[in-house]
C-alpha cells in the first residue's frame, strides 16, 4: 500500500509523521516542489525576513526523521490526478501510483493587476524563495514600499524597520487590518506601526508601479510617486485548487473536505489552506488561512486514511508577532456586535479586544496577554458564560474570572 501527500509543507510535513503514529505500515512518499524539506512558513516574514534565522533552523523535522520513519521525499510538481487509475503525473511526464492520496496543496499569493509588477524588486511573500530575493535587494535599500496592510504586510514592515529600513505601508481599505480585527485593534496597530517609522497610509488607491527594469516607485492616484528600492505585495491568498477541480472534486474556494478531512472521494483526503470545511460552530464552511488548523485537519486526515475514526472541532486560533509584540488570537469574530477592551489599546503595547455577539464571547486579540488568550480558548471554545463588565475591569484577576464562569456552568 502506498501513501502519496501532494505539498510538502505544514499539512504535508504533519500528515507524513501523524500517518505513522496512527499506525500506516506502507510506503509514504511526499512529493512538493519546493527545493526543501517542510518548514515552518511563519517566520518568513518575521525572523527570516530579519535576517536572524537560516532556513536550516526553520525546518519542521530534521531530515533523519522522515528517514528512520520511512518517510520518502521527492522534490516535483504534481501536474495531474488520475482518479480512476488511481496515479499522478508529475511535470516531467512520470506516472506514480497511489493507493490513497492526501492534497497538501496550500495557497500561493493573490496578484495584483496593476502595470509595473513584473519589474525587477517587486515581490509577493509565500516561500523561503521569495524571502531570499526580498532579502538579496534589501542590502543596500534605503525604501520599501509594502502593498496591503494585512498581517503579513504588517510584519514585514516590522521586520524591515528592524534592519533599519524606511518603509511606507499602503493600503486600499480605511484601516489596517480592516477585514480580520475591530477597529480599536488596527488603530492600535496603526499607531505602533508610525511610533516604529512606518509611514502607515489608508484609503490609498494605487494606479502603477513605475520603473525602468528595475523599480523606482509607486505612483498613487492623486499623482504621488512614493519611491522605492523594492515593493513587497502581500494582499492575500488564493488556495491551490485546480490540481483538484481537474481531477473532478468538489471545490469552491478550497477542496471541500467533510469533519474526517475526507474529499467526495474516498481515497483522498486534503489539509490546510488549500480546503474549506463545514464548521458548525459558524454555520458555514469556512477556509482557515492558519498553521494551527493545518496541524489539526493534517492528524485528522492520517487517521481517516488508517480507518480511524477523528473529527476536526479545534476552535480556530492564529498569532502575528510584530515588533516586541505577541498577538494571539482565539476564535473568530464575525457577526460581533459588541467589543470588550481590557487594558488600554491607545497607550502601551499590552491589551485585549474580546468579541461578543449577544452575550456571548466569540472571539479575542490578545496583545502580549498569554493569560487572557489561553482563558478565552477555554470560554470561546467550551462556550462559557462570561460577565462583559468583569472582563473589563482589570482588578478582576483573569484566573478568578476563569473559575468563576467554571463554577456558574456547573
Ligand atoms: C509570510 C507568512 C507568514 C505567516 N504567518 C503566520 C502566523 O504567524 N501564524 C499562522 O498560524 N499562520 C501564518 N501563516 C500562514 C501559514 O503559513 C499557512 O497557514 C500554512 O503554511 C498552511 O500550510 P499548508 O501546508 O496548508 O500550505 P502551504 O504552506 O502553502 O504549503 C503547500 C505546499 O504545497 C506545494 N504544492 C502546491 N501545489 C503543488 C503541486 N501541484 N505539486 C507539488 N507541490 C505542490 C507548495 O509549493 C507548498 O510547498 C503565514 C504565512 C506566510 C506566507
Amino acid at each position: 500500500m502506498r501513501a502519496i501527500i501532494v505539498g510538502a509543507s505544514h499539512a504535508g510535513a504533519q500528515l507524513c509523521a501523524s500517518l505513522r503514529q496512527e499506525g500506516w505500515d506502507g510506503e509514504i512518499l511526499v512529493i512538493g516542489d519546493e527545493p526543501t524539506l517542510p518548514y515552518h512558513r511563519p517566520p518568513l516574514s518575521k525572523t527570516y525576513l530579519a535576517g536572524k534565522s537560516s532556513l536550516d533552523e526553520l525546518l519542521i523535522r530534521p531530515s533523519d526523521f522522515y528517514s528512520k520513519k520511512d518517510i520518502a521525499f521527492r522534490h516535483a510538481r504534481v501536474a495531474s490526478i488520475d482518479r480512476e487509475a488511481r496515479s499522478l503525473t508529475l511535470s516531467d511526464g512520470e506516472k506514480v501510483s497511489y493507493d490513497k492520496l492526501a492534497l497538501c496543496l496550500g495557497a500561493r499569493p493573490r496578484t495584483l493587476s496593476l502595470t509595473g509588477t513584473e519589474l525587477e524588486g517587486v515581490h509577493y511573500l509565500r516561500d523561503a524563495a521569495d524571502i531570499e530575493a526580498i532579502r538579496g535587494g534589501v542590502e543596500g535599500a534605503r525604501h520599501v514600499v509594502i502593498i496591503g496592510a494585512g498581517y503579513i504586510g504588517l510584519e514585514a514592515a516590522a521586520s524591515l524597520r528592524k534592519l533599519g529600513i524606511g518603509v511606507t505601508v499602503l493600503e486600499s481599505a480605511d484601516r489596517v487590518l480592516q477585514r480580520v480585527t475591530a477597529p480599536e485593534v488596527s488603530a492600535f496597530y496603526t499607531r505602533v506601526h508610525r511610533e516604529e517609522g512606518v509611514d502607515i497610509r489608508t484609503g490609498i488607491e494605487i494606479s502603477a508601479i513605475e520603473g525602468e527594469d528595475k523599480v523606482r516607485g509607486v505612483r498613487l492616484a492623486d499623482g504621488e510617486l512614493i519611491e522605492a528600492d523594492l515593493v513587497i505585495i502581500g494582499i492575500g491568498i488564493v488556495p491551490n485548487t485546480e490540481l483538484a477541480e481537474a481531477a473532478g472534486l468538489a471545490v469552491d474556494d478550497g477542496i471541500i473536505i467533510d469533519d474526517h478531512a475526507l474529499t467526495d472521494d474516498p481515497d483522498i483526503v486534503a489539509a490546510g489552506d488549500c480546503t474549506s470545511h463545514f464548521m458548525p460552530r459558524y454555520e458555514r464552511r469556512l477556509r482557515l488561512e492558519s498553521v494551527p488548523s493545518a496541524g489539526e485537519q493534517a492528524k485528522v486526515a492520517a487517521a481517516t486514511l488508517c480507518g480511524k475514526d477523528k473529527s476536526v472541532t479545534a476552535l480556530p486560533w492564529f498569532w502575528s508577532d510584530q515588533y516586541e509584540l505577541k498577538l494571539q488570537i482565539a476564535g473568530l469574530n464575525e457577526g460581533y456586535d459588541s467589543v470588550v477592551l481590557r487594558g488600554d489599546p491607545e497607550s502601551g503595547r499590552s491589551f485585549t479586544c474580546f468579541y461578543f455577539k449577544g452575550d456571548e464571547l466569540i472571539a479575542a486579540d490578545c496583545v502580549n496577554r498569554p493569560q487572557e488568550f489561553m482563558f478565552s480558548r477555554r470560554v470561546i471554545g467550551d462556550r462559557i458564560p462570561v460577565d462583559p463588565n468583569q472582563l473589563a475591569d482589570p482588578e478582576n484577576a483573569i484566573n478568578e474570572l476563569l473559575k468563576a464562569a467554571l463554577a456558574s456552568k456547573t
